[in-house]
């Protein structure tokens, strides 16, 4: 019958509406900013730097490869490879960013820089609230704004990072055979236990 589709929508609406009043479960707005809604764990927006332990700049994974910069679509990453070296999760010398900025205001939350980095170096963050009065600068993001720890890594998306570091673990352990029995967990590995 003509309508009837229209008449079942309405019933479902008047009950929920009705039902509000006595089911918390049937609301589905909140009162933001006062109330927020969980955000499920997948829930992406922009990218962040992953480091270490508590020192964002020592511990910092990323070795200033850029293939994220060049594979970004909308081209929003730069980044300027440092001049010397420091040692990495794994005590292995390596190049870090002496800038590595995002400009957000571009970025279209593809995560192709997160899938394409090989030193899980770079995730995605779930912080929304970042409008800006400005239109420009304001919304470049800079290296020691996306830095973030391994520990904040664990509270956002902890199934994810679990992952990461039991390959870290497994990736410093084939590297690290016998000399390092009884030390093969890389510095990277665990930093929840440690990061700030
Ligand atoms: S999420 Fe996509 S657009 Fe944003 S910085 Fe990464 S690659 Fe570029
Ligand atoms: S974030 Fe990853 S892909 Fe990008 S420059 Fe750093 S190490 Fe390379």
């Amino acid at each position: 019958m003509i309508g009837t589709g229209i008449l079942k929508g309405m019933a479902v609406t008047a009950r929920n509406f009705i039902g509000s009043y006595f089911e918390k479960d049937r609301l589905i707005t909140v009162q933001y900013p006062e109330e927020r809604n969980p955000l499920p764990e997948n829930y992406r927006n922009f990218p962040f730097l992953i480091y270490d332990g508590n020192d964002a700049e020592a511990g910092l994974r990323c070795v200033a490869c850029k293939i994220c910069e060049k594979e970004c679509p909308p081209q929003c990453i730069y980044i300027t490879k440092s001049e010397d070296k420091k040692p990495d999760y794994m005590g292995k010398p390596q190049f870090y960013p002496a800038v590595f900025d995002i400009d957000i205001s571009v970025c279209m939350s593809c995560q192709i820089c997160v899938e394409v980095c090989p030193f899980e170096a770079i995730k995605m963050d779930k912080v929304f609230e970042l409008s800006r009065r400005e239109r420009f600068d304001a919304l470049l993001t800079r290296k020691n704004e996306l830095a973030k720890s391994n520990s904040y890594y664990h509270q956002i998306h902890p199934t994810e990072a679990a992952e990461v570091d039991a390959k870290l673990t497994e990736a410093a352990a084939k590297k690290k055979p016998a000399a390092g029995a009884g030390s093969t967990q890389p510095a990277g590995a665990s930093p929840s236990q440690t990061g700030g």
